[in-house]
């Protein structure tokens, strides 16, 4: 991974080793409680946050919205260049990119190796190079700790019951969308939990040295604090090992 800070102060021998940032790799299905997570461990450490799947969303939005097939990289194609060259970290948090039509798109894109490779700069630059002056990076996805970021510091992979991310995913979205029901949430969840985790390139599977965390029976603040103490342990560690 390329270097990308340097010290402000500090003896000779500090500035000649610059530091790179620390990488925190969130990875799991859709409403897990991955994103949540993601962003609370990014504030708490005060570092950057990448919601990646907003990138995948983005696409798909845009390829809907030029009446494109979502499967086919002919007509996704254009949808590509457009969010590439449009990318900004406000367009990523568009509530247009929360609708289900989008959500199911966006794994129909997302299985395009097409895709996938054009969005994989984006997304190793951020976490080499984070906006602000932060000590790091969190991003959350499907594959962060397996090929976006496969040297991150620490790495999660979120899970939680399909019955219990349906529930979370139709409480999010009832008002919004007042004729959706729960059993339709659960059937689209397992649709693209399929989708995502059989599909050839990048499947959304744990990195051998992920930290499984299983959120269906935990509060977010336990998760959240699950999550820190992983994160200060396992840093510890790396900062010992590096002295
Ligand atoms: O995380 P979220 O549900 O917003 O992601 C939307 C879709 O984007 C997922 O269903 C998945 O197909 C895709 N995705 C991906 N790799 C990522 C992030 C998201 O394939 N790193």
């Amino acid at each position: 991974m390329s270097i990308v800070t340097f010290p402000k102060t500090g003896d000779a021998q500090e500035a000649a080793a610059p530091r790179r940032k620390i990488v925190v790799a969130v990875d799991g299905p859709a409403a897990s409680g991955k994103g949540t997570l993601a962003r609370k461990i990014a504030e708490r450490l005060g570092y950057a946050y990448l919601d990646t799947g907003a990138l995948y969303r983005a696409v798909a939005l845009a390829a809907l919205e030029m009446g494109s097939d979502p499967s086919r990289i002919e007509d996704v194609r254009p949808a590509i260049d457009i969010v590439l060259r449009n990318l900004t970290l406000e367009l990523l948090s568009s509530p247009a990119l929360r609708r289900p039509e989008v959500s199911e798109a966006a794994s129909k894109v997302a299985a395009l190796p097409e895709v996938r490779k054009e969005l994989l700069a984006f997304q190793r630059a951020f976490a080499e190079n984070p906006p602000g002056d932060v000590g790091g990076a969190v991003l959350d996805g499907r594959d962060i700790g397996t090929v976006v970021c496969p040297d991150a510091d620490v790495k999660f992979f979120v899970t939680a019951k399909p019955e219990e991310r349906a529930q979370r995913r139709f409480r999010e979205l009832q008002w919004s969308h007042p004729l959706l029901t729960l059993e339709g949430v659960l059937a689209d969840l397992l649709r693209r939990d399929q989708r995502d985790s059989g599909r050839d390139v990048a499947p959304a599977t744990p990195a051998d040295d992920a930290y499984l965390l299983d959120t269906t029976k935990l509060s977010p603040p336990e998760v959240l604090d699950t999550a820190i103490h992983t994160v200060r342990q396992k840093l510890l560690t790396v900062t010992d090992a590096r002295s």
